[in-house]
């Protein structure tokens, strides 16, 4: 097969008369158009870009969307997350993944990371969670959570043995698999004991799969951590062993200038997730900084009642913004800066070839409508995509070479039959 764009974003730059030619779920070859091909998929009006990649998500947390919009981070925990949490069963946890997936899908993600931690002393929920994507047609990072914090609701929880053993199941189960990846959690420096981040991180190096941790999201959490441990998040995370190459650490928001360093000089990465922390108050993650000392970094959306959006074009967006009032400049973070973020950097620090329209990358793909009023003018397309797109222009998407958005329209299941069980499954939720 090969999709012929009026136009598309290469390593190079926009390409016109360009056909991308895939085979088997990779982009086998990009080149000129003419001559027509048999089975030639046209794209008139339509360009095409790398797929984006959710770096950091809790799918189920989608059906918390309302509840408590308006509470700060323990109220939001305490009133909402444990309380609604318990109330889903596997056909319930399966559901809210198959909205949420279908949601970020409509807005042009081709991965998500699910960070999941609904896990019932089993590996059960978490293949739902996998059915669910399979069905939806999302490429899935399943971040297998590992929590033991005694004040969490007792689903969460598991003994560092039993989460490791799991966690290495898991990962054995879906290692050949095209469109999932298993990654270790720990859930955080709060979560998870010493002992469970440290199984965290001998599974991920046993295993060779990246490591993901939630680490420094609030100013509580460097408190609570100084004074337990004597130390701060991320210095207490390299004492564990737990801060490498492997590592991706969530938020990152509450460093001091020595963490920032030490982060760089392990080679650990971040995935940023701009809305989550500006819609929880949990302050600004000094991102420039971090990447001049040599972080990789990815975007995430956060969980669909912490942003409540589901789009990474929207946290590019919020990424550049963000750092811009902070840093009282506006040139801070550029349109291309923060696209690449979005795509290729996340795909980089999850371990996947996808994030560039090349030969070689995994065929995710996302095409958007030159006609939408969103993307006009037509003078720099780039920054149109960032800073100004309506989620309504992305028309098209595909995952592993499959199209799974059509004009708009989900093509392996039906939006509306979703959205009815969700409104059923939520109906006498009030807080
Ligand atoms: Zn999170």
């Amino acid at each position: 097969m090969r999709l012929v764009p009026e136009r598309a974003l290469t390593p190079e730059g926009w390409r016109r008369d360009v056909a991308i030619a895939v085979t088997d779920g990779r982009i086998a070859h990009v080149g000129v158009a003419q001559p027509r091909q048999p089975g030639d998929v046209m794209l008139p009006g339509r360009a095409l870009l790398p797929g984006t990649v959710n770096a950091h998500c809790h799918t189920f947390q989608s059906l918390l969307r309302g509840l408590g919009d308006d509470l700060d981070f323990a109220g939001w925990r305490d009133r909402v997350l444990y309380p609604f949490s318990e109330r889903l069963d596997r056909d319930g946890i399966a559901l809210g993944a198959a909205f949420a997936f279908a949601e970020m899908l409509r807005h042009g993600v081709t991965t998500c990371v699910d960070f999941f931690y609904l896990n019932d002393a089993s590996n059960d929920n978490a293949e739902a969670v996998i059915a669910a994507a399979r069905a939806v047609g999302i490429r899935l990072v399943l971040a297998r959570t590992m929590y033991d914090w005694e004040g969490a609701p007792k689903r969460y929880r598991e003994s560092p043995a039993d989460a490791a053993r799991r966690v290495r199941e898991l990962i054995a189960a879906h290692r050949h698999d095209a469109t999932v990846d298993i990654h270790a959690a720990p859930h955080s420096p709060h979560g998870a004991s010493a002992t469970m981040i440290q199984a965290g991180a001998d599974v991920a190096q046993t295993e060779r799969v990246p490591l993901h941790i939630h680490v420094a999201e609030g100013r509580y959490e460097g408190e609570r951590t100084r004074r337990e441990h004597g130390t701060t998040p991320v210095r207490y995370l390299d004492r564990l062993g737990a801060l490498g190459p492997r590592t991706i650490a969530v938020h990152a928001v509450w460093l001091d200038d020595e963490e920032i360093a030490l982060m760089g000089a392990r080679g650990a990465a971040l995935a940023y997730c701009p809305s989550s922390n500006m819609f929880l108050g949990d302050g600004v993650t000094r991102l420039p900084e971090l990447r001049r000392a040599g972080v990789r970094a990815g975007l995430g959306t956060d969980g669909g009642c912490t942003n409540n959006r589901l789009s990474i074009f929207e946290e590019m967006r919020m990424a550049s913004l963000l750092q811009r009032v902070r840093l009282l400049d506006g040139g801070a973070l550029p349109a291309t800066e923060v696209f690449g973020l979005g795509t290729e950097g996340g795909a980089a620090i999850l371990e996947l070839d996808a994030g560039r329209i090349e030969a070689g990358r995994l065929a995710d793909l996302v095409a958007v409508d030159l006609g939408h009023a969103s993307l006009h003018p037509p003078t720099n397309l780039l920054a149109n995509v960032v800073f100004a797109m309506s989620p309504q222009a992305v028309s098209d998407v595909w995952v592993h070479g499959e199209r799974v958005v059509e004009s708009g329209r989900l093509t392996r299941v039906s939006e509306g039959e979703l959205l009815a069980r969700v409104a059923a499954l939520t109906r006498d939720w009030r807080l």
